[in-house]
């Protein structure tokens, strides 16, 4: 019986360290910004699947958000409501520009009348970025998954629910870069880009989640309104938008951990 006990505690203790249940949910009238990478299948043994959502999950997750009642926006959008944010408002980001959120999301988010912005690295094709952050990462795996061409990036904005917003210019790790370097990479990529599509860019992804004080008031100087971070959680108060926070959507998750994650801004105790 004591066994039995101690096993039944062990457990409860390990699940409601994954899963949040516990949690208070955070109000909805705070806004939500979920984090995507890719939609697409996963590979077999591959070490970055959790940056690849299925399409199917991604379906699932975007039709319950419409059951919701979710006030879908760009990042543009979000920012124009100014502190009347109205409740339920949910921003969907891409990193990066991986091809498939052309061929498989793109449909998805027009199916749900949902929208999206995109967050887009100019250097992305033949860029294994993956070593900007730790050397080890050099298996190659992000570098052969298809990125957007420029032609499916401007089918994408002629969508009229795709915002396209800067990532810098070679997916930089900002951390080892002087600041002529850092204007190059997050100053020009919002130039760059405002050049090849002809489209204002107000919207700014730091790379990795890496970023310091310096970078925020470049990215402020530059022009963009608003700089998403990778911390999770949820933030109520967009007053000072460089340093906000996003929910990570993990294509190791189950549909439980997602839902979780919108209600809480994080899966389990931690992250
Ligand atoms: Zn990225």
């Amino acid at each position: 019986m004591t066994y039995v006990l101690i096993v039944f505690i062990i457990f409860l203790v390990f699940y409601s360290n994954r899963y949040g249940w516990w949690k208070k949910s955070v109000s909805y009238s705070c806004p939500r910004i979920l984090m995507y990478h890719q939609i697409s299948h996963h590979i077999k043994g591959a070490k970055f699947n959790g940056l690849r959502v299925t399409p199917e999950m991604f379906e699932q997750q975007i039709a319950w958000l419409d059951e919701q009642g979710i006030n879908f926006v760009t990042m543009k959008q979000l920012l124009a409501y100014g502190d009347e944010i109205p409740p339920k408002t949910v921003a969907i980001t891409f990193d990066d520009g991986y091809e498939d959120n052309y061929t498989y999301a793109l449909k998805i988010l027009k199916k749900y009348n949902a929208c999206a912005t995109l967050y887009l690295v100019i250097d992305r094709h033949d860029n294994d970025w993956s070593i900007h952050k730790k050397e080890h990462h050099n298996s190659g795996e992000l570098v052969k998954d298809k990125k957007l061409s420029d032609e499916q990036v401007k089918k994408l904005i002629d969508s009229g629910i795709i915002e396209i917003a800067a990532h810098t210019k070679t997916h930089a790790n900002l951390s080892q870069l002087n600041k002529t370097e850092k204007t190059t990479e997050i100053c020009g990529a919002r130039e760059k880009l405002q050049q090849i599509f002809n489209i204002e860019i107000t919207s700014f992804a730091y790379p990795f989640g890496i970023y310091d004080r310096d970078d925020l008031e470049l990215v402020k100087n530059c022009g963009f309104h608003s700089a998403v971070t990778t911390h999770d959680g949820i933030d109520c108060n967009l007053l000072e938008p460089f340093e906000l926070k996003r929910i990570k959507v993990s294509g190791k998750d189950n549909f439980y951990a997602f839902k979780l994650r919108v209600r809480t801004g994080k899966r389990g105790w931690r992250k």
